[in-house]
């Protein structure tokens, strides 16, 4: 009976360890929770797009896209230090951060025009001065410039944000949307909030 019940039990741990596996900690969630959001433009537009099937059915899209103006100012997350900087044909010019905790964050496609959609910009309209690797950032510090660089060319500008931890993608949607909130409440209402945004 006893040997039963701990295979019950332990079948019940495998099973609730399997479910909740994808979800985050309150560990991960204390870092999470405290974000600044990535785009410094109250008409910033975003959903939950994570997950979506693009490329004909050929990728997840393991990010959040967010909409806003070209040229709007990218921010950091958090504090940390630059982890990569540089381009692709695919991502166009991209950097992310590494806030070392774990959590790693990308900002993809950033601008690469000069005037309308030219691609004639380069390092210079994409990235913000002072961004170098390594480099270390605050919480809030312009690190570069909404765009549609690389395969978005063309599209509505977006910056195409992603939060790792360990190297693998998360949903954090729930978080963009509240450090979302509170951007919306510092802009709006600039009343001290006791909490350092920009
Ligand atoms: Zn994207």
């Amino acid at each position: 009976m006893l040997k039963r019940l701990s295979f019950v039990f332990i079948g019940f741990f495998i099973l609730t360890s399997m479910i909740y596996q994808p979800n985050l900690n309150a560990k991960h969630s204390e870092f999470l929770e405290s974000i600044v959001f990535p785009v410094k433009n109250i008409m910033s537009h975003f959903y939950d797009d994570w997950g979506e099937i693009r490329g004909n059915g050929k990728r997840i899209h393991e990010g959040i896209d967010i909409r806003a103006q070209k040229g709007s100012p990218i921010v950091a997350i958090a504090d940390g230090r630059i982890n990569t900087i540089s381009y692709s044909e695919s991502s166009g010019y991209y950097i992310a951060i590494d806030h070392q905790n774990g959590w790693l964050s990308l900002y993809v496609h950033l601008d690469d025009d000069i005037n309308g959609n030219d691609n004639l910009g380069g390092r210079d309209t994409a990235f913000a001065d002072g961004i170098y690797l390594g480099g270390e950032v605050v919480a809030g510090q312009t690190i570069g410039y909404v765009g549609d660089s690389g395969n978005a060319d063309g599209t509505v500008p977006h910056v195409h944000f992603e939060v790792r931890y360990m190297g693998k993608s998360y949903d954090v949607y729930d978080y963009i949307k509240s450090s979302w909130e509170r951007f919306e409440r510092f802009i709006k209402f600039p009343k001290k909030l006791g909490i350092n945004l920009f």
